[in-house]
């Protein structure tokens, strides 16, 4: 199994389609989507579809695939957006492990998020997904 359904965290609720996400990728271990509130544009989470809190609880088959995905798509996240891709595991929020893709940006402020509008946050998508 998956997910925990008695668990379920914000992101696995996602994963089993509960609440919706604006999907960029997916596989049969991860899924990588926008952050709902990007420190710039184009953060993207990328989760393992199993439910554990930390990103060191994975099993090595969990936590090889979820890196596979990350490398994935920072690379096509460079030549889409032509800017260094950056990488961050934080976790202090949501307690399923999750690795933050952020577009290296000189606007980005420590603790400010953007609110784009829900057609900004499409047309990133568009930019992004990776089938
Ligand atoms: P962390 O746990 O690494 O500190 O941060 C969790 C991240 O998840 C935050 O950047 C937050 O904006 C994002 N997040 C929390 N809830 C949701 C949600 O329901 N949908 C999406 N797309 N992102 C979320």
């Amino acid at each position: 199994m998956l997910y925990n359904k008695d668990m379920s965290s914000i992101f696995s609720k996602i994963i089993m389609g509960e609440i919706p996400c604006y999907k960029i990728y997916e596989d049969d271990k991860t899924l990588a989507f926008l952050d709902i509130n990007p420190e710039v544009m184009g953060h993207v989470l990328v989760v393992p579809k199993v439910e554990v809190d930390k990103i060191y609880d994975l099993s090595d088959e969990d936590y090889q695939a979820l890196m596979a995905t990350v490398k994935k798509l920072a690379k096509h996240m460079e030549e889409v957006l032509g800017a260094r891709t950056l990488m961050k595991v934080v976790g202090t929020d949501v307690p399923h492990a999750h690795v933050h893709l952020t577009p290296l940006d000189e606007k980005w402020e420590y603790g400010k998020t953007l609110k784009p509008t829900e057609a900004e946050m499409q047309e990133m998508v568009e930019k992004l997904a990776l089938k």
